[in-house]
């Protein structure tokens, strides 16, 4: 046993409870209470995922690809062992903290009008988008002591990086947006609009869901990543920032046949432009079709809805022009 708490993990989570919870459904049973569905790792027509829930193993007889709950959250997600493992962590409530701080800052959103205010200013209306990226607001000064009050030591909150060794919250007047295994906090003032938990910031913004798409817009900002979302553009991920990390390079060349249209801020100093150029020739080194889009001068796709660059037809015809 190499991993004893990757053993352990496998026997808290039920293989089907995990895939049932990421939306499969089996079409057909057959003895032995084994199951059969469209296969979720990959564009299936005919059912050929098999699910066995006694062994807790599964098979796809379409892409050939089989084992654990864990191999299946690493295939699923398109991470690696470490992170498979922490995804599952979080999702079994094992790591009940960041996900009692995060119901907590979504609390505290409905309760802080600026916060409202802010999001309505940066075109974010809908109130299922708010539900689906689970945005919280952070006020500051009051996570440590709800957090202690639920029995949680100091000591705890200090290592997950949410309080800091000083005692304070880390996170103040900051719109705050989970992540995978981190949380993504955007100021609502001036003072550093940008700002991680400790720890990297993982794989693509909701990348299981997007990579099934053919083609795929890749934005810099989770706003830019909501007001697309809002205007009808499911395809969309997000790398939090230009520079992406090697999980998010690799979830982006990760065999599938597609093609990446980034759209990257139009800053006028040009590095957005920039860095979708170089990301690009990176992209096509590695077989995968990469366009930068060119926004109009000094817009990000997020200003480009909330500011008058235009609609979804309009940005619809900036991706179409991004390939010819
Ligand atoms: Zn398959």
């Amino acid at each position: 046993m190499k991993y004893p708490a990757a053993e352990i993990l496998k026997q808290q989570i039920p293989l089907l409870d995990y895939v049932e919870g990421q939306d499969w459904k089996p079409v057909r049973r057959s003895a032995r209470g084994r199951l059969m569905g469209l296969c979720p790792l990959h564009a299936d027509r005919k059912p050929s995922f098999l699910l066995d829930p006694n062994k807790n193993l599964f098979y796809c007889y379409g892409c050939g690809r089989g084992g654990d709950v864990i191999r299946f959250a690493e295939l699923y997600h398109g991470v690696a062992f470490g992170d498979a493992i922490a995804l599952l962590r979080r999702w079994s409530g094992a790591d009940s903290l960041l996900s009692d701080v995060i119901k907590f800052y979504q609390v505290q959103l409905h309760r802080h009008p600026e916060a409202v205010e802010y999001l309505a200013e940066r075109g974010v209306r809908q109130p299922e988008l708010v539900e689906r990226m689970r945005i919280g607001y952070a006020p500051g000064r009051c996570l440590r002591a709800w957090l202690m009050s639920m029995g949680y030591a100091l000591r705890d909150l200090q290592q997950a990086g949410v309080v800091t060794l000083e005692g304070v919250d880390t996170f103040a007047h900051r719109i705050v947006f989970p992540l995978h295994a981190n949380l993504y906090g955007r100021s609502i003032g001036n003072a550093c609009p940008h700002r991680f938990l400790p720890g990297g910031k993982g794989g693509l913004y909701h990348w299981e869901r997007v990579r099934r798409y053919r083609r795929i817009v890749l934005v810099e900002g989770l706003f830019d990543w909501a007001t697309l979302w809002q205007a009808g553009f499911h395809n969309v991920t997000c790398s939090m920032g230009t520079g992406l990390n090697a999980t998010q390079l690799h979830q982006l060349c990760d065999g599938a046949s597609r093609a990446v249209y980034l759209a990257f801020d139009s800053d006028h100093n040009g590095s957005g432009q920039r860095a979708a150029r170089q990301l690009a020739q990176r992209l096509w080194t590695r077989q995968v079709e990469a366009f930068p889009v060119e926004l109009p001068d000094g817009h990000d796709p997020n200003s480009f809805f909330v500011h008058g660059g235009g609609d979804a037809h309009q940005f619809q015809a900036l991706l179409d022009r991004a390939r010819a």
